[in-house]
């Protein structure tokens, strides 16, 4: 990693902005002044940004949420990943140099119940990046000291910046499920990018791990990365019967659903076993879906239904803790950065493998 000092800081930089926000919208790479970082932030400049699909959530403006317009903001992006190019005068626990990533909560209020708890992304003070802030689109970006994410050692930036939203949503849906070893985890959207990594956090976590997807490429990816059995909904008449005969014919202890289709979200509950969870972490177009069931067939097989939003720092840095020790491993295609549009058409267009991220650098 380079150690710039601040000389090399540039007044210009590049950034993937969003034209025509809504239905139709485009991404251009423009040139944007580089911020000048307040008392309590560091300056981070990004070798690599994943792309997720809530930037395109946010670019099209599908979600029940003021767009990000409404902020002044145009460039999306929070799973980004570089090094510490410039620190504020109050800053001590930062220096030049240092590796750090921009993760989707931009910060919290560390002064009350959610924040003493681990759930500071549920905190009334924790903004969106790449909503209400400025995102990891843009190569120089501010984020808060105080709440600037660590990269550790053995974690390159590509593998790093989709770690810090799908890797850290994904372990933190795990970690509330309960599931135990040896348990039945069942993810719906294996094969795309926040499932490739549930399904080798889950595997490495001694669950017993099932894959639901479309394809064979995605099948073949599935089960590389540790899937015991693979469901092809392609292929599969009825794809919860399936599942229940894989999982001792008695269905999955959870169901993680990382896909964010309607049809997902509604065969989740008959994917269960009595008791079993189904874990909501895909995020349909406001409107378009259901978790849960009848409910009758909640009583009758004591299902419970848990949403968990995207992983706190502390999630995040379990999740890096995986990646560094060769457990968790993002796959990725790289896009150089004139071609992030094509990146962001490609990931909208649904038909991807693993992680799309940008490098910055080519
Ligand atoms: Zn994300
Ligand atoms: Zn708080």
């Amino acid at each position: 990693m380079a150690n710039n000092s601040n000389n090399d800081i540039p007044k210009t930089c590049k950034a993937g902005v969003v034209v025509n926000e809504g239905p139709d919208f485009k991404l251009a790479v423009e040139d944007v002044p580089v911020p000048e970082p307040g008392p309590d932030d560091v300056l981070i400049k990004l070798n690599a940004t994943g792309i997720c699909y809530s930037d395109i959530h946010y670019m099209l403006n599908d979600l029940p949420i003021p767009p990000m317009s409404t902020f002044g903001v145009k460039s999306p992006g929070h799973e980004g990943a570089g090094v510490v190019v410039k620190i504020g005068s109050n800053v001590k626990n930062w220096k030049v140099g240092d590796r750090a990533g921009i993760k989707p909560a931009y910060d919290a209020c560390f002064n009350c119940e959610l924040c003493w708890t681990g759930k500071e992304t549920y905190c009334d003070d924790s903004p969106q990046i790449g909503l209400q802030y400025p995102g990891s689109y843009q190569q120089y970006l501010l984020s808060p000291a105080r709440y600037t994410q660590r990269i550790p050692e053995g974690v390159d930036d590509f593998s790093a910046g989709p770690i810090m939203c799908s890797g850290s949503t994904i372990y933190c849906s795990l970690k509330e499920s309960g599931l135990k070893p040896g348990d039945w985890a069942v993810f719906p959207g294996a094969g795309g990018g926040v499932g490739h990594m549930g399904v080798q956090l889950a595997k490495a976590m001694g669950m017993r791990v099932v894959g639901v997807d479309g394809g064979d490429d995605k099948k073949d990816l599935c089960m590389k990365l540790g899937c015991e059995a693979f469901v092809d909904f392609t292929k599969v008449k009825d794809v919860a019967e399936e599942v229940v005969k894989i999982c001792d014919g008695k269905g999955a202890h959870g169901v993680f659903v990382t896909a964010t289709s309607a049809a997902a979200y509604s065969s989740a509950p008959m994917m269960c076993r009595i008791g079993g969870r189904i874990m909501c972490v895909g995020l349909p177009p406001a409107g378009t879906a259901f978790a849960g069931a009848d409910p009758l067939l909640m009583v009758g097989k004591n299902l419970h239904v848990i949403g968990t939003k995207v992983g706190s720092l502390y999630d995040t840095t379990k999740a890096l803790e995986f990646a560094a020790r060769g457990q968790l491993k993002p796959i990725y295609e790289v896009f150089p950065l004139a071609k992030m549009p094509e990146a962001v058409d490609k990931l909208r267009s649904g038909k991807v493998a693993g992680r799309l991220v940008v490098d910055f650098d080519s």
